[in-house]
């Protein structure tokens, strides 16, 4: 077992936070409920390794030579889980660190994969080596800077880094660690998701990040006695390992379901904008409550009004080299049997790579406009209306 697969979570670990920050009581009511990971957290975790080896090459080439990288590396790809493409997501994360770190004012320490130990925020537990602290994937130290810089692999949620409370307290851990070797003002934070194409950077003062400091200590005191109000919402529930059965959840979207006593005939838009935010949570609430009913299910145990059944199944050759020869022994023309269809213009970038891609037929791609969609204000997005300005109905006049 490797180190990243090694790693267990705390009771108020730092990767929760945002959860138990929020929610004080879900740190102790989880604790009921089994850690699951997925194949998508041990793909993950095989590109985490990787992005390892890339940046302890680049810190200390003398120590990490090439030769031993491209063993180590050679024998990650013998993994079931190792795809090609993980490669170029690994390096794009190494490029945004090198960048990161020419561009410090003083050529910076970088510390790969350390431990950074945040205890005397969230609860010393001297016997605990877990508790209180975690491990940055990487962690830039110069001059007055601080930078801490996270890979995340997952392409399901867009994480921001704006007071993105696992690498403040990461941030607050690297800043005890080396405050008495450097002249902390600034604290840096970046989150870099390649298969999203995302990095999302965030600056704040070091006086914003012990004012943070304190905040903690008093929402940590509270959720390590499981203590303070449940305090359910989308974010905050998205990963909690109760979400599924937790009362306060359910009571929260029964009333924003079901709770909406005497109205007027007809709703404002207002009101649109606040149901549309509500059901978000709600169609998430459902999908997570049919989980874990099929679950229960499967697992014989009873769900009064549900039952687990078979779902439509599909068929499959067992053996499609050898019906495909019969077929075409017994006359079909094997030109029937296949089609040649061109790869999407994403797959061949995928493929090419997108620099080449670029450089070689970038010239024959366009973009269509996508159909319009309604996302929440806060997307990056500039929004778009279908009413015609006064300068384009001035130009269909002339
Ligand atoms: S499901 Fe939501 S409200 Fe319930 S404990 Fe977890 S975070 Fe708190």
């Amino acid at each position: 077992m490797t180190a990243h697969q090694e790693r267990k979570h705390a009771l108020l670990s730092a990767s929760g936070s945002g959860r138990w920050l929020r929610c004080t009581p879900s740190a102790r009511l989880e604790e009921q409920f089994p850690d699951t990971t997925s194949e998508a957290a041990s793909e993950g975790t095989l590109a985490h390794e990787l992005a390892e080896l890339k940046l302890r090459h680049y810190a200390d080439t003398t120590n990490f030579t090439r030769r031993k990288y491209a063993a180590a590396v050679n024998k990650l790809k013998k993994d079931p889980q190792w795809k090609d493409e993980m490669d170029r997501y690994t390096e794009e994360y190494l490029d945004y660190i090198r960048t990161a770190a020419l561009a410090m004012k003083c050529t910076p320490s970088v510390r790969v994969e350390e431990r950074v130990r945040f205890a005397r925020y969230t609860h010393e537990d001297p016997g605990n080596q877990v508790e209180g602290s975690g491990i940055a994937d990487c962690i830039l130290v110069g001059g007055d800077t601080i930078h801490v810089i996270d890979l995340k692999y997952g392409k399901g949620v867009q994480v921001d880094a704006d007071h993105n409370p696992q690498l403040m307290l990461y941030a607050l851990g690297a800043y005890d660690a080396c405050r008495i070797l450097y002249p902390v003002t600034k604290v840096k934070v970046t989150i870099v998701q390649p298969r999203l194409d995302s990095i999302s950077e965030w600056e704040c003062s070091l006086e914003d990040l012990l004012k943070f400091g304190e905040y903690v200590k008093q929402r940590a005191a509270l959720a390590w006695e499981g203590k303070g109000p449940y305090n359910p919402g989308t974010d905050t529930c998205r990963f909690c390992r109760a979400k599924a059965v937790c009362r306060a959840r359910a009571d929260h979207n029964t009333k924003l379901a079901f709770g909406i006593g005497e109205m007027p005939p007809t709703i404002t838009a207002e009101e649109v904008g606040e149901r549309l935010l509500a059901l978000e949570d709600i169609a998430k609430y459902q999908k997570d409550l049919q989980e874990w009913a099929l679950g229960q299910c499967l697992a014989g145990k009873e769900v009064p009004g549900w039952k687990a059944v078979e779902g439509r199944g599909s068929r499959d050759w067992t053996d499609m080299d050898a019906a495909f020869e019969t077929l075409q022994g017994s006359g079909i023309d094997g030109a029937l049997l296949y089609e040649r269809r061109p790869l999407t213009l994403a797959q061949v970038e995928k493929v090419v790579g997108k620099k080449e891609f670029q450089e070689t037929v970038g010239e024959y791609v366009t973009k269509k406009p996508g159909k319009p969609a309604l996302v929440q204000e806060k997307d990056e997005r500039p929004a778009i209306t279908n009413k015609i300005t006064a300068g384009e109905a001035f130009k269909e006049e002339i």
